[in-house]
């Protein structure tokens, strides 16, 4: 008998220890108790595993600490996922502040591919290729071809109304697919150039999902209730959480946007050479854990979407963490010594 997982409630599965922030960032900070081994390995670990490629790659892929490099190209953020030989598009929504995986179809020389961000429905495939069928309606509106591009840049090609990519490993696998396109013989064409595989709807797609927002999200949320349960465990378990535990349990849905919110506007709030979490309630029921990761501003995470209080109304709390992730230490704050960290860095208004 264990204490109830704060995720699942589960109180007989035995534990494992759930790193607060994801262990490939070089942390130890641990739960002991708090969270069954199930919610921890099933779930959990393909999250984190998201949320880490995402980070090296895409969000921090410049930093001098992490070595993966990154191609930024025309607002994209351009990286090859090694395993499949995958170039993966990401475009970072300034409105919304959230990046947006571009789907895609790529001609590789063993077949076709389509890349997508699977919180936008596995079957989003099936959107683009009746747009791709009906020609008449395409617009071939950008190309991109090497000589005009960084040189580790394949070919791409935009077109249609929807925000897809079709992309080649070079030039003349590029002009096959535009006159497949124009001719209408698209399908028949990725037919041809490689092995079956997959639906019988789609017999040459392979498939691949290679990347999902809304599992980094999820990865993201998560390391913020465990920091609120590792800082100050009595408030983890009261009712006004359970929305967001919920949301880190559950498979992406659009009924649970709203707790996650890329973010780099509070560079205030981070320590060079850290990873930083503060816990905060920042205005009167609005509480957030504010993540920056390798010394940047990552995300802030509210603990409650809208209106949840999950504290209770003028209930004000703080406390910091700084992960030192080259000696995988940690320092925590609470109480007067977060407040007094948090005022040593608010800027002077005017
Ligand atoms: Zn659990």
């Amino acid at each position: 008998m264990f204490k109830a997982c704060i995720y699942c409630g589960d109180t007989t599965k035995p534990r494992t220890a759930e790193h607060v922030l994801q262990q490939a960032f070089g942390t130890n900070l641990v739960l002991k108790e708090d969270v069954c081994g199930d919610c921890n390995t099933v779930v959990f670990s393909p999250l984190d595993t998201h949320l880490v490629d995402y980070v090296r790659k895409v969000s921090h892929a410049g930093h001098p600490d992490l070595t993966v490099e990154r191609t930024l190209l025309d607002g994209l953020f351009v990286c090859l996922d090694e395993a499949s030989g995958v170039w993966q598009s990401v475009r970072l929504d300034q409105r919304q502040s959230k990046p947006i995986v571009l789907s895609q179809f790529v001609m590789l020389d063993d077949g076709m591919r389509f890349v997508c961000d699977k919180s936008q429905g596995e079957d989003s495939y099936k959107t683009v290729l009746a747009e791709l069928s009906a020609p008449v309606e395409l617009s071939m509106k950008e190309v991109l071809v090497p000589g005009e591009t960084p040189p580790v840049q394949p070919a791409i090609a935009k077109t249609g109304k929807l925000k897809y990519l079709l992309r080649a490993a070079d030039e003349a696998g590029l002009e096959r697919l535009r006159a497949a396109l124009n001719d209408g013989t698209f399908s028949r064409l990725s037919v041809k150039s490689g092995p079956t595989h997959g639906s019988t709807e789609a017999p040459w797609l392979k498939g691949e999902i290679q990347f999902s927002i809304g599992d980094i999200e999820r990865a993201t949320a998560k390391a913020a209730v465990n920091f609120v349960c590792f800082a100050l465990p009595q408030l983890v378990r009261l009712s006004g959480m359970a929305g967001i535990r919920k949301f880190a349990l559950e498979p992406y849905s659009e009924e649970h946007t709203g707790y996650v919110f890329m973010d780099n506007r509070l560079p205030h709030l981070v320590t060079a050479g850290r990873h930083t979490m503060v816990l905060a309630s920042i205005s009167k029921g609005e509480h957030v854990v504010v993540i920056a990761l390798y010394g940047e501003p990552f995300a802030v995470v509210k603990l409650a979407s809208d209106d949840g209080q999950p504290f209770g109304p003028g209930a004000e709390e703080f406390a910091v963490c700084e992960f030192d992730y080259k000696s995988r230490t940690h320092t925590l704050l609470l109480d007067t010594d977060a407040v007094r960290w948090m005022m040593a860095r608010t800027p002077v208004a005017g």
